[in-house]
């Protein structure tokens, strides 16, 4: 039950919540989020893509619904941000192609707040971790970032004057689908030799399975047995890393970034990723330093609470 404080009272602003979600492909990631970026309560939900694209958004709708349920007697609930995967009309509402839960042109925004009675923003997940980082974490005070995520895809949220750039078409940070090696492995986007081939948590699982043979070992597996001198790990991650670091090199000519900061599952590899990383993007920039590189604040979790961010700066702006 929520209850509704009188719109005089002084204390309000601190007792209103929002709920943030993040629709991943793997986990939807909901959480009851303050003004000031806390969190107030979360909850985490299997994505039931095998169920088909109408279960996703029941699933999105049943978490928006039971962390309701944990609002304090004290609080008001006043919105919901919600942040997908793929391409997004921010604008009206609209996943327009998420390729992971088979979402085309789908009217998110309306359906979720008819089902919750609530207020919606709907944006791009990766924008919104960005934002996330960039407000309360790593990138905090900052204005020229380039956030990466690096899970089972590879995409990036550039951040320029302090703003999340969406790009033309909302196709901007498309950063995985960068052809960074000519003639490569085939992309499922329909390229070759995308960064995402070689860089993403599934790449390194999938190259190092196709190699060896053995059974399946998540990325960060291969990362750690690359460090500890399994010479077929150490070539999949140093090709990993050498694809990252073209794209991150191409980034750095274009935009000057202060830092970048990396996201996702991948992030929690730190100084085994980091180090190669940063070795290599600086010996691409002969006549330039490198900018700095560091694991974001928030990992996996940075989506909801950037979604939860874009609900309040809504809300501040009275667009909800
Ligand atoms: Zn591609």
């Amino acid at each position: 039950m929520t209850a509704m404080r009188p719109s005089n009272d002084q204390d309000s602003v601190q007792r209103d919540l929002v709920i943030g979600v993040d629709v991943g492909g793997t986990t939807v990631k909901a959480a009851l989020i303050g003004s000031d970026g806390l969190e107030h309560g979360h909850s985490e939900w299997p994505t039931p893509r095998h169920l088909g694209p109408d279960a996703v958004i029941a699933t999105t709708i049943r978490a928006i619904v039971e962390l309701r349920a944990q609002v304090p007697e004290d609080a008001r609930l006043r919105a919901v941000g919600l942040v997908v995967p793929g391409v997004v009309d921010a604008q009206h509402g609209i996943a327009v192609y998420a390729a992971n839960l088979g979402w085309r042109e789908l009217p998110l925004r309306q359906i979720v707040a008819e089902a919750v009675g609530l207020p919606v923003v709907l944006d791009h997940d990766v924008r919104a971790a960005g934002l996330a980082e960039l407000e309360f974490g790593a990138g905090k005070g900052l204005q020229e970032v380039l956030f990466v995520a690096l899970g089972t895809g590879v995409a990036a949220a550039v951040i320029i004057k302090g703003q999340a750039y969406a790009g033309a078409t909302g196709r901007a940070g498309e950063l995985g689908h960068l052809p960074v090696f000519p003639e490569g492995e085939w992309c499922a986007c329909g390229q070759r030799g995308c960064t995402e081939t070689y860089a993403s948590a599934a790449a390194l699982s999938r190259r190092y399975l196709a190699a060896s043979g053995s059974s399946e070992v998540p990325a960060e597996d291969v990362i750690s047995r690359a460090s500890a001198g399994d010479p077929l790990a150490h070539r999949i991650f140093s090709d990993a890393v050498t694809a990252l670091a073209r794209a991150l090199v191409h980034y750095v000519l274009l935009l000057d970034p202060q830092v970048i900061l990396i996201g996702g599952g991948m992030a929690a590899s730190g100084e085994a990723l980091l180090q190669p990383l940063t070795r290599e993007v600086q010996a691409s920039l002969a006549w330039r330093p490198a900018p700095t590189i560091s694991i974001g604040k928030f990992g996996g979790d940075a989506g909801r609470r950037g979604a939860g961010l874009l609900a309040w700066h809504a809300l501040k702006k009275s667009r909800l």
